[in-house]
């Protein structure tokens, strides 16, 4: 059965996705939908652009569907109508305009140890050219681990995932092939992933176009739990902080990873998680190309995360994915709750304090959307 049949016959129409849904309201989006994708009417970009790809809807939904499973299909079929724009080639590792190659362009990019390894780290795109907090407290606490690491970083071993996401499939057919002959080529045995996207692309999409990985495939938060288990990370320092861990959608819902970051923040002496479960948690507003499209509805989405925080009396947020990290970041230039990585806040509580330029970080990317989309309007004077 075909995608909108299927969603026709079970769907009972009881709006419980749109009481969830951080974007639309109107029950009418699910016939709209369905018209678009039978070929009998058309569609309004709203109505596609504006999903952040959260998958709550698919969560909430009684019958298991959700508007997501509608809007994803949607979004092939327009860019193979109208073909792909700025705004989706952007995250293109070959495309002119890629706004990480822009960035290498700007400045120095770190580059780390590279060669044989049993653990491969792969920063991806975000942790190589954005959050590069992520990936430098990442290697130092593979350092203080004594872990026989290497690191592939960098647009060359770009994963593919947010391309496809954007609806251009072609980055993972280039990409795919060789990202996992570089891993084999190192001898590791377990590839450990910064972002969420990455993680979803070795763990599930290469495995379906590709066959079975000969390596393991763990995502930060999970290799980082393990190192505790098995006593090669101790964090000592305490840390004295009520905690608010935000669930990067595409990890917590996309993945089903969440108790992990949980259980690292619970080994460290002094902090205190204030929210246990992924229950209540929601959208950082930087997916599904929102932050692009719509940026300050996008930073609006992400506000509402410092008032989630709040309400549980929370000083810091944690996150573990670089979209949520960077769109956290600019909406929170005013708030007093602060705002880190996992392994950054992880690595604090060995004493290591990595640097980080919050400033630099959002001139940088708003100034490669300028120069990488057409029409973009910044929001606000980072
Ligand atoms: S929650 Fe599910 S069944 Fe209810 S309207 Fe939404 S898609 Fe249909
Ligand atoms: S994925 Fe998120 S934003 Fe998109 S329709 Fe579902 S709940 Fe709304």
């Amino acid at each position: 059965m075909d995608i909108v049949n299927e969603h026709r016959e079970k769907c009972t129409q009881c709006g419980q996705c749109l009481e969830v849904c951080p974007r639309y309201e109107d029950l009418g989006l699910i016939e709209s939908l369905y018209g678009y994708l039978e070929g009998k009417s058309e569609i309004e970009p709203d109505a596609l652009f504006r999903c952040l790809t959260c998958g709550l809807c698919a969560g909430a939904c009684p019958e298991e569907l959700g508007i997501k499973m509608l809007i994803s299909p949607a979004r092939q079929k327009w860019v193979g109508e109208k073909g792909l724009s700025d705004r989706q080639t952007m995250v293109d590792p070959d495309a002119e305009n890629n706004i990480f190659k822009k960035i290498a362009e700007m400045g120095e990019v770190s580059s780390y140890r590279d060669g044989p390894g049993s653990v491969v780290y792969f920063p991806g795109c975000a942790g190589t050219y954005i959050n590069t907090n992520m990936a430098k407290a990442t290697v130092a606490l593979l350092n203080k681990a004594g872990v026989d690491y290497t690191v592939l970083s960098g647009l060359d071993y770009c994963c593919g995932a947010v391309s496809a996401g954007a609806g251009n499939p072609g980055p993972i057919l280039r990409h795919g092939q060789k990202n996992i002959g570089e891993v084999r080529k190192r001898g590791a045995k377990v590839l450990i992933t910064a972002c969420p996207g990455c993680f979803k692309a070795f763990k599930d999409i290469y495995p379906k176009m590709f066959g079975n990985l000969d390596f393991e495939v763990l995502q930060v938060s999970q290799y980082l739990e393990r190192l505790i288990e098995e006593g090669k990370l101790a964090p000592k320092t305490a840390l004295i902080n009520r905690v608010f861990y935000h669930d990067p959608c595409h990890l917590t819902r996309g993945m089903g990873v969440y108790r992990e970051a949980r259980n690292v923040l619970e080994k460290i002496p002094g902090t205190e998680l204030a929210n246990r479960t992924p229950e209540n948690s929601a959208c950082c507003g930087f997916g599904g190309g929102v932050r692009v499209n719509y940026p300050s509805e996008s930073l609006s989405v992400a506000s509402d995360r410092y008032r989630a925080a709040e309400k549980l009396g929370c000083e810091v947020i944690i996150t573990n994915c670089g979209g949520c990290m960077q769109n956290l970041v600019e909406a929170g230039k005013d708030e007093k709750i602060e705002v880190f990585d996992l392994a950054e806040y992880l690595a604090r509580a060995f004493g290591i304090n990595v640097e980080r330029d919050d400033r630099k970080m959002l001139e940088q990317v708003n100034r490669v959307y300028r120069l990488c989309i057409s029409g973009y309007e910044r929001v606000d004077s980072p």
